[in-house]
């Protein structure tokens, strides 16, 4: 088997920055058409993935060509495309219709201002994608070709926002193409909304999910040697606030040597196997003997998606944020809202699991503890225990709806609780935009789950985003959300979304 190290990292993949043009305006005029889109593809440096130039497209078949080189190169994870002068847009129609990889249009120009008393008729044939573009617009919608449309000159930060999140979500688009997640046991019993189709997700999404059993899971913990162990608790004593009877001496120190070998054990499964995704069960946890804590919230924090109680869909999202979030300061989460405060005017969401919250989340040092878990039947499982850091955050669940997937978002504001002294494990405490009793009602409308993702790193732009890339419908709640707009948008989007599938 393969080894396959776990990256988040966006250095290995390149955005492909093409210009179209037609060969009417003679030698000179290209020369200067692919002078200036260098400078403009120059002026996208500094964005999360880099930006590489290509050669100025004038005609159908180096169009297609183009498409076609962008599908098959697997760095590649977007196009970005300008006409910087008058494109005839029936040129491109077999490429658009070939190119398999997220678009972005650039609305832009080389210069910023116009030049008022200079300007001459020289100046109008180069500097026409006012135009140019436009016929661009046109057959991209004719074609019903997705994409993002950014407009404005590079040097404005606003546009380079707007890319960076676009690729962003381009680069989690190629995470879930190429992701690859591994079952422990099936869903938690009884439990309908961590149900889902996973051949709908390999088809739409590119995720492949399939089951182990936690058997083959428990070989590996088992596998797992003295000295190895040994090595990962000097790396717990280094990084945690390690209660004293969890020490090497302490008198549980031999559940913490139980934990590390459960961490050892599924590093190994998936570092072979090439997965960034997982989720298991307490139903089903074999001969492992405790439900993993500590070693999934550490998985998560480096980069791995994961669901509790099989919750594969969510382990996806996770999975995907982390990859979006690649280098920002915050990070991705498995969440589940918990329980309320419903004081008048201090309503805010109590968000946490049976242990599996990732110290991405927080920026202070974790406390390393163990505590019964009355649920499960197996011994005390160890687990980190902080509090989410202040500050905005979002939560994404995804939902089967039979025909199609359905992510739903609240943007929300994680906020400082008061003490919470007899509470064992990692939590966030936030508001939801706009407050809790609109999100609420709006999530329990749209039938979204009691998982989701929390993301600290993204925001609902770089979702929309992938949403877009995706074809997924994404319903948002934000301070702009109102549960009568919000009930219409289902009852629309019920109908838009079964009628652009076709038959
Ligand atoms: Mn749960």
């Amino acid at each position: 088997m393969s080894q396959t190290a776990l990256t988040t990292s966006l250095d290995g993949y390149e955005v492909w920055f093409v210009t179209g043009s037609q060969s009417l305006y003679g030698e000179e005029t290209l020369r200067q058409v692919a002078e200036q889109s260098q400078a403009v593809a120059a002026g996208l440096a500094g964005l999360p993935v880099r930006v590489v130039w290509k050669p100025v497209l004038i005609d159908t078949e180096g169009i297609r060509r183009f498409a076609l080189e962008a599908n098959a190169d697997d760095r590649v994870i977007g196009v970005i495309a300008w006409m910087h002068t008058f494109s005839p847009a029936k040129m491109w129609i077999t490429g658009l219709d070939g190119l398999r990889k997220p678009l972005l249009h650039l609305h832009t120009q080389a210069n910023v201002e116009l030049p008022w008393s200079t300007i001459d008729m020289d100046f109008m044939n180069l500097n026409q994608a006012a135009h140019g573009d436009r016929e661009f617009g046109y057959i991209q919608t004719r074609l019903g070709v997705a994409r993002k449309t950014v407009v404005g000159h590079v040097s404005n930060p606003e546009v380079g926002r707007q890319i960076a999140d676009w690729q962003r979500a381009a680069a989690g688009w190629q995470a879930a193409r190429t992701l690859k997640v591994a079952r422990f046991g099936d869903n938690m019993r009884y439990v309908a909304v961590t149900e889902g189709d996973k051949t709908e997700a390999e088809l739409n999404l590119g995720v492949q999910v399939n089951t182990w059993g936690v058997t083959e899971l428990v070989e590996r913990v088992e596998a797992a040697t003295a000295a190895e162990i040994d090595a990962l608790i000097q790396e717990y004593l280094a990084c945690y606030d390690v209660v004293p009877e969890l020490l090497p001496g302490g008198e549980r120190h031999q559940s913490l040597r139980d934990g590390a070998a459960i961490e050892l054990g599924l590093r190994s499964f998936l570092t072979e196997g090439g997965f960034a995704a997982f989720t298991d069960t307490f139903e089903d946890l074999g001969g492992l003997k405790q439900l993993p804590g500590l070693a999934v919230q550490r998985l998560m924090a480096e980069g791995y998606g994961f669901g509790a109680e099989g919750d594969w869909k969510t382990a996806v999202l996770v999975r995907i944020a982390n990859v979006m979030g690649s280098g920002l300061p915050g990070g991705a989460s498995l969440m589940e809202d918990y329980t309320y405060n419903l004081v008048p005017g201090q309503e805010v969401i109590l968000g946490a699991h049976m242990l599996e919250v990732s110290p991405a989340l927080t920026s202070q040092k974790p406390r390393l503890e163990i505590h019964p878990l009355g649920i499960g039947g197996k011994q005390d499982p160890v687990r980190l225990v902080f509090t989410a850091d202040p500050g905005p955050a979002l939560v994404v669940a995804m939902s089967d709806m039979r025909d199609r997937f359905r992510l739903v978002a609240n943007v929300v504001e994680n906020v400082t609780p008061p003490d919470l002294p007899k509470l064992p494990v990692g939590r966030a405490v936030w508001k939801p935009a706009p407050d809790l009793a609109t999100s609420a009602t709006c999530w329990l409308s749209a039938g979204a789950a009691h998982h989701t993702v929390m993301t600290t790193a993204v925001g609902i732009d770089v979702v929309r985003d992938f949403a877009a890339i995706a074809g997924i419908e994404l319903l948002e709640i934000d301070q702009a959300t109102t549960v009568a707009g919000f009930q219409r948008e289902l009852r629309w989007n019920q109908v838009y979304y079964r009628l652009a599938r076709g038959l």
